[in-house]
């Protein structure tokens, strides 16, 4: 039997698991780029069996050398052709809210909402609102789970997610359930503290703000309206490929306007020609065509310009 038939046996035979679990699952089918070959193992476990099933299978694989890929909603990640090696876990279904929506936070400082972190951030942002709460709103109409949006420390609005962010729940790297303060000064521009660590996000606590609701309302509905316009739900894509930088004086999208970069394609993955910081699989784009065209424009940028730009997206699995 295969170290990874193990610990799926080890782990199936614990009482109460609930979820799928499937060998080879195309990542295509979890990625907004609809790219990405397949997982060896993808286990998306039940919301009434997450948090436990989640740190025996972590422990498991650890002991038996197998490498865990946690994934939100798969919407900053280009995985490689040839898949992930290992299991991939799922986190879709550890959504929603245990308890009352919106409670007092301890300190006394306000109201605050505590969410999964497969909740997508669009679906906390409408619950806040719905009981005429702001502070989520910015997110709205964003891809995404709150766990990858925590990790990512996501940004967009004028607004980080760090600035609602009150407190982590995590599985550190010993399995332990550890809650975390969401200290400013650990998050910047698209990082936050998890990076670089072997942990799980299982939920976040959000400040929430006082406002009258029709203009929560309002909000919510034109930063929607406004992704459209962008096209940001046309074509498969991960957003935007490149963060901007402060140093190079304007978007990085700018930049690669000017150079005429905007239609610009590899295969069926194209700089969208409506906006020359998103790339687009027109249907089916291989995620080594649109990690050749990343590196095309980010060549053509530092030989036009001399920046380098740094990718956005994560790049996963077996490149
Ligand atoms: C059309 C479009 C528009 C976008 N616009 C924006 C934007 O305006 N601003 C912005 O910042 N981003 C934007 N993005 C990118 C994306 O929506 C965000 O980065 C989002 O936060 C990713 O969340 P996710 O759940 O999809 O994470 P994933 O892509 O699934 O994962 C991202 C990273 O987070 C880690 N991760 C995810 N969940 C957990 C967890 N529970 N515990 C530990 N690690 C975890 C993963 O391992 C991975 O390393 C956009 C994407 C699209 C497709």
């Amino acid at each position: 039997m295969s170290r990874l038939s193990e610990v799926v046996e080890k782990i199936n035979s614990q009482a109460g698991f609930t979820g799928l679990i499937r060998y080879d699952e195309p990542m295509s089918a979890h990625t907004t780029f609809k790219t990405g070959g397949p997982a060896d193992l993808w286990i998306r476990p039940g919301g009434d069996c997450f948090p436990g099933y989640a740190a025996e299978l972590l422990g498991a694989a650890k002991a038996a050398g197998i490498p865990v890929f946690i994934l939100g909603a798969g919407a900053n990640l280009l995985v490689a052709d040839r898949g992930i090696r290992g299991i991939v876990l799922d986190t879709g279904d550890w959504s929603g809210w245990n308890g009352p929506l919106v409670r007092e936070t301890e300190a006394g400082e306000g109201a605050c909402i505590l969410v999964r972190a497969g909740t997508a951030v669009d679906a906390l942002a409408e619950a806040a609102a719905a009981l005429g709460w702001g502070g989520p709103d910015f997110l709205a109409g964003m891809p995404g789970s709150v766990g990858g949006a925590v990790w990512m420390n996501a940004r967009c609005y004028g607004h980080s997610l760090s600035d609602i962010l009150l407190e982590t729940e995590i599985l550190d790297e010993s399995e332990n359930r550890v809650v975390l303060p969401g200290r400013a000064e650990d998050f910047s521009y698209k990082k936050s503290p998890f990076q670089g660590r072997e942990i799980l996000i299982l939920s976040a606590r959000f400040a929430l703000e006082r406002r009258p609701p029709a203009g929560i309302r309002r909000d919510i509905e034109e930063r929607r309206r406004d992704r459209k316009a962008k096209g940001h739900y046309r074509f498969p894509s991960a957003g935007s490929v490149f963060k901007n930088d402060r140093t190079f004086g304007k978007p990085t999208g700018q930049i690669i306007d000017e150079l005429g970069l905007r239609g610009l394609g590899l295969g069926d993955a194209m700089v969208a020609p409506w906006h020359g910081n998103i790339i687009i699989n027109r249907g089916n784009a291989r995620s080594a065509d649109v990690r050749s065209l990343i590196e095309e424009v980010a060549c053509r940028v530092k030989a036009a310009r001399g920046f380098d730009l740094e990718p956005e997206l994560r790049f996963v699995g077996d490149w």
